[in-house]
């Protein structure tokens, strides 16, 4: 298994195992924690500027969300424009703008620069507006798009086949192969001399006055900076309130007839449907991706693709479906990414996170950003992005109302376990956490009848995980951590696996 979850994507052919290339230096200018596109960015930017890095990844690279992502690279994103000068004024709007040209950027000059073959293709993207409601809305993205002087054009037809409202085109956005661009990067670092270690998880942290204390895989390791680019970072963080973990659900197919789209394609439902075209081991493909939830609350979330699926088939002329997969993303109360400072930090530790659905532009982003804090001190991004932005008065009731669903969650779980109390009706292939002599366990059956038995508290901060039958994970609704049925660490902040129960007390 290369990445979180028990189905395959569609990049996951290219994954490369690296292991690790270290020699046995203990000490760093700069750690970086998590093999994605914003750890691997951050790392080779660090690097070019002179700085003795290491990369640490818990599992593989391109294990996390950038093995199961969509790769469209858009430099406008699900925080609007007019969104954003509603929010924080028309000059950090323009900000925003600038931030995700840099980001596209960015990729782009990795490219062109090293060389990289990863499917790198120009595009135009579409937003079609289905129903009256929705053209509202495009007017609104549309309103807030010319404020700010960004380049959106109303168009009388689409490449998609839907009946729409009305629609915009916007040039210069990008498509590429996410996992064939990390790969390449994480190459050039490692011919450069950076050491990289997989298959290392890094339990915990300690900032001291001279750097930053890591607990690893492979023992202490001691650096001036750390950079978690692992969505949220180990323990309780004011991240873990500030960002809500959300699944988003993707198939691949082939098409019967017809001809595939050229350009990038999005309505404006809630949620919204994304779709591209990407030709993967000959065969041409139409990616399409939709039906998200917060993590932990759909009750089955096989049905998620169920619902892609007859979505997509009742407007294309869908011949075979490839792949599904799905994978998890973070969603920030007021709509920004945090890019900087941690913010339980003194000023060494560092993390990115909270991209919504447009982590291939900020999380490439980051890596400049954070390369500019770590070496200079500055970034004209430090403020908009700030991690520690968020005070009581900005978004607070938005961050209540997030925590109320937290707190909701493990009493309605205790309930609910209250009321599943014997194992007797566990059928092959099914999951259930299951209350016995006062402890609650994560139960799942095989087909063959063998039983993986799982203490089922997080150990993170003790919600209750509950089954993702479509990944055959047991997923927490409170900060996203993802266990397998052996209680491997799928998605952290958890550093702790579930317990597995070898000899059962039930
Ligand atoms: C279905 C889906 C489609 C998407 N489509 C798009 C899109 O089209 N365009 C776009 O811009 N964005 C998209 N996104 C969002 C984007 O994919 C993510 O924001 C982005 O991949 C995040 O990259 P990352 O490097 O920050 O995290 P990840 O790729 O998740 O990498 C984090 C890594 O950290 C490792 N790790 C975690 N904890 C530890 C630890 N304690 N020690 C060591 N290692 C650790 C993990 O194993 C993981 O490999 C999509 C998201 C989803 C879910």
């Amino acid at each position: 298994m290369f990445r979180d979850g028990a189905r395959k994507s569609a990049w996951q052919n290219e994954v490369k195992w690296y292991g690790t290339v270290f020699s046995k230096d203990r000490e760093f200018d700069a750690v970086i924690i998590g093999g994605g596109i914003t750890g691997i960015s951050t790392a080779l930017k660090l690097q070019q500027k002179g700085l003795k890095c290491l990369l640490l990844e818990a599992n593989n690279i391109g294990f996390g969300t950038t093995g199961g992502t969509t790769a469209h690279l858009n430099d406008f994103f699900d925080t609007t424009f007019s969104y954003a000068i509603a929010k924080f004024g028309l000059e950090k709007a323009q900000l925003l703008a600038q931030a995700g040209r840099e980001g596209l950027r960015t990729v782009h000059m990795n490219v062109a620069e090293y060389g990289i073959e990863c499917d790198y293709e120009g595009k135009t993207a579409e937003l079609f507006a289905l129903g009256e409601e929705q053209a509202n809305q495009l007017a609104e993205i549309v309103d807030g798009a010319r404020k700010i002087g960004y380049e959106m054009n109303y168009t009388d037809s689409i490449e998609y086949p839907f009946h729409f409202e009305r629609a915009v085109s916007i040039p210069g956005q990008a498509q590429f192969h996410p996992v064939k661009y990390i790969t390449a990067l994480a190459d050039i670092f490692v011919a450069n001399g950076g050491a990289l270690a997989e298959n290392c998880l890094c339990s915990s942290f300690n900032e001291t006055s001279e750097g930053v204390v890591l607990e690893t895989g492979l023992g202490e390791i001691r650096a001036k900076n750390a950079v978690f680019a692992t969505h949220t970072p180990p323990g309780i963080s004011l991240l873990h309130f500030t960002c809500a973990p959300y699944r988003s659900y993707v198939i691949a197919f082939t098409l019967r007839e017809g001809t595939f789209p050229t350009t990038l394609g999005y309505d404006l439902g809630d949620p919204y449907h994304y779709y591209r075209v990407h030709e993967i081991d000959g065969k041409k493909m139409i990616i399409a991706g939709g039906e998200d939830h917060k993590t932990g609350h759909s009750d089955d979330t096989g049905a998620c693709f169920s619902r892609l699926e007859d979505h997509c088939r009742k407007h294309f002329p869908v011949d075979q479906v490839e792949y599904a997969w799905s994978s998890q993303y973070f969603e920030p109360i007021d709509g920004l990414p945090s890019i900087g400072v941690l913010p339980s930090s003194d000023g060494r530790i560092y993390v990115a996170t909270g991209f919504r659905g447009n982590g291939m532009t900020f999380g490439s982003l980051s890596s400049g950003i954070l390369t500019d804090l770590i070496t200079e001190g500055a970034s004209k991004y430090k403020e908009i992005f700030d991690p520690k932005r968020f005070k009581p008065n900005a978004g607070f009731s938005n961050l209540l109302k997030e925590n109320a669903t937290v707190l909701k969650d493990l009493l309605v779980d205790k309930i609910w376990m209250e009321r599943v109390r014997s194992l007797a009706d566990i059928g092959s292939g099914q999951a259930k956490v299951v209350k016995h002599q006062g402890n609650s366990y994560a139960i799942f059956a095989e087909q063959n009848g063998k039983l993986h038995v799982l203490r089922s508290t997080c150990p993170h901060a003790n919600c209750e995980v509950r089954w993702n039958n479509a990944e055959l994970s047991w997923d927490c609704p409170c900060h996203g951590s993802r266990f397998n049925v052996n209680g491997k660490i799928l998605n952290g902040p958890s550093t702790t696996p579930l317990e597995q129960i070898t000899d059962p007390e039930l």
